[in-house]
């Protein structure tokens, strides 16, 4: 069984997100085990 973050895609560059520091330096909140895709709400890393 796959995790949902392995076979989710960042919305903005639709890489899969678990690999997200490499691309655009964003960061998802993760809301009650589930991670949260709204760009609005995406963190930039290092923040
Ligand atoms: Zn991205």
């Amino acid at each position: 069984m796959k995790r949902i973050a392995d076979i989710l895609a960042c919305p903005k560059c639709r890489g899969e997100l678990k690999r997200e520091g490499e691309r655009c330096k964003l960061k998802y909140p993760i809301v009650e085990g589930v991670p949260s895709l709204l760009i609005e709400e995406a963190k930039p890393l290092g923040e």
